[in-house]
């Protein structure tokens, strides 16, 4: 049975994360106030979806069975440069501080979720068409 999973992210190609119309700062996870002024002026707006690996750790273990012909099954926090720290699942082989990109894609039960990627990489298209991991439609 397919494990589905609620995230709030909007629709679309790109990294849209919501940013305070008061003091303009960008806001991750989603909330009701800002986290820097406590403003409710909180809009969803395309932001920078480039970053940097400040930690990564490789899960081993599994419960969904998709997921265990994949592991270690790599995990990273990325510092975003417009900001927030975000939790991604990691391209395999990426690096501590790598400069990566986040990408928001469904895996095959249609889970939306955070992707870290390296730019210019064609081994990136590779392993996300092998974990069947995909960009929805806007
Ligand atoms: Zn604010």
């Amino acid at each position: 049975m397919p494990m589905r999973f609620e995230t709030d992210f909007p629709t679309t190609g790109a990294l849209q994360l919501q940013v305070c119309g008061a003091c303009g700062r960008v806001n991750y996870p989603s909330r009701e106030l800002c986290g820097n002024c406590l403003a409710d002026d909180l809009a969803w707006h395309t932001v920078n979806a480039e970053g940097t690996v400040q930690s990564l750790s490789e899960l081993h273990y599994s419960l969904e069975a998709p997921y265990e012909h994949h592991l270690p099954w790599g995990v990273a926090s990325v510092k975003l440069d417009c900001g927030p720290v975000a939790l991604a699942h990691l391209q395999p082989g990426t690096p501590l501080l790598e400069r990566v990109s986040l990408r928001v894609l469904s895996d095959r039960d249609g889970n939306r979720m955070l992707v870290a990627l390296r730019d210019g990489t064609d081994s990136a298209s590779s392993w996300l068409e092998t974990i069947n991991f995909r960009e929805d439609s806007p």
